[in-house]
């Protein structure tokens, strides 16, 4: 079944998107790849809560700046929807460190931070969003973030000219 190609996928516009005023340009991105939006919300994650999305990363020497970057303001997060939409969105996304990251992806475009300068400094590598790295992780984030009643089935015209 080619629906079962159609996949949902957590993503954040972190603190630095927010307060560098480019969350109209991420979003921008992703509405003109053709995905859909279908969850969006502004939300402070508190230390507790980073724990949670976190989780993987607690025990991680990088942990502490990564827990002050994320909670030191509000975040857009979105639930994606589209055609393998985990793997799309993270090759919009780019590479983690946003010195290596590709110009054309959203990293290597509008950051160029460095894990060895975010790491003498003690703090997170500011690299604008987070995007699920699996659909496994994307379902747990989803339902980490979001509540059922917060995400929306609907129409784009994407649906007509391209499903
Ligand atoms: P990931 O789940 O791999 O995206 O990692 C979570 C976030 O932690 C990344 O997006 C970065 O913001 C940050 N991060 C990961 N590794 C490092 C590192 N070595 N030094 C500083 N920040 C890091």
């Amino acid at each position: 079944m080619a629906e079962k190609l159609i996949q949902r996928t957590f993503v954040m516009l972190k603190p630095d998107a927010v307060q560098r005023g480019i969350v109209g340009n991420i979003i921008t991105r992703i509405e003109n790849a053709g995905l859909k939006i279908v969850g969006m919300k502004q939300s402070w994650a508190d230390s507790e809560f980073s724990k949670k999305h976190y989780s993987d990363h607690v025990q991680k020497p990088f942990y502490k700046g990564l827990e002050e970057f994320i909670t030191s303001g509000p975040v857009i997060a979105m639930v994606v929807e589209g055609i393998m939409a985990v793997e799309i969105v993270r090759k919009m996304v780019g590479s983690t460190e946003p010195r290596k990251a590709l110009p054309g992806t959203i990293r290597g475009d509008f950051a160029h931070h460095a894990y060895e300068y975010a790491d003498k400094k003690g703090i997170a590598i500011k690299n604008l969003i987070h995007a699920s790295d699996s659909e496994e992780n994307a379902k747990k984030e989803i339902s980490l973030w979001f509540k059922d009643d917060e995400l929306h089935t609907y129409k784009t015209v994407h649906e007509m000219h391209v499903f």
